[in-house]
């Protein structure tokens, strides 16, 4: 979604309500695609602070990911708060303070969500803490069911005692 900002640069506004939702459908962040659940919700304003233009919105969506040991889907909300100054072009970015650049007359939330999702999506998600994880042998998913790699180790530790009992039979008798 663009926000014409025309009447703010015009200075016929001091403000501007933002209340809308930007569609996006996947994000590609560190060789991942994630795929938006929601559109993002945008709330807040744009206003005019000192001369500058200065936005202050929230930003909620939500996407999903999948669990770094068992790769299950996981839902992902996000809410954030962004606040920045407005600025016209790239060599206007401030180095201390977070900005925005518009293009023309138009502020592209775009953008800003990718923005926003790259900042505050968590790292590496868990499906739970105790996630067991997959079998790296036959990629089962360890939390839904067992596999038999499993059951052959154990076997293998079973018969192994009773083994060497047998061995030990015939070498006294
Ligand atoms: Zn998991
Ligand atoms: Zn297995």
């Amino acid at each position: 979604m663009k926000i014409n900002l025309e009447k703010l640069l015009r200075k016929e506004v001091d403000s501007l309500d933002l209340n809308f939702v930007q569609e996006i459908d996947t994000i590609n962040y560190q060789g991942k695609d994630f795929k938006f659940t929601s559109p993002a919700k945008i709330e807040g304003r744009i206003s005019r602070v000192h001369g500058d233009l200065y936005l202050d919105c929230k930003i909620e969506f939500s996407s999903v990911d999948t669990c770094g040991r068992c790769l299950k889907d996981i839902d992902i909300f996000v809410n954030a708060d962004v606040q920045g100054f407005l600025v016209e072009s790239e060599e206007e970015v401030l180095e201390d303070e977070d900005t925005f650049v518009y293009n023309g007359e138009e502020l592209d939330f775009k953008e800003i969500v990718e923005n926003a999702f790259i900042l505050n999506v968590p790292r590496k998600v868990l499906c739970d803490e105790d996630c067991k994880g997959m079998c790296v042998n036959c990629g089962v998913n360890l939390n839904e069911a067992e596999c038999r790699c499993i059951d052959e180790d154990e076997n293998q530790e079973f018969i192994d005692p009773r083994l060497s009992k047998l061995k030990d039979f015939f070498k006294n008798n």
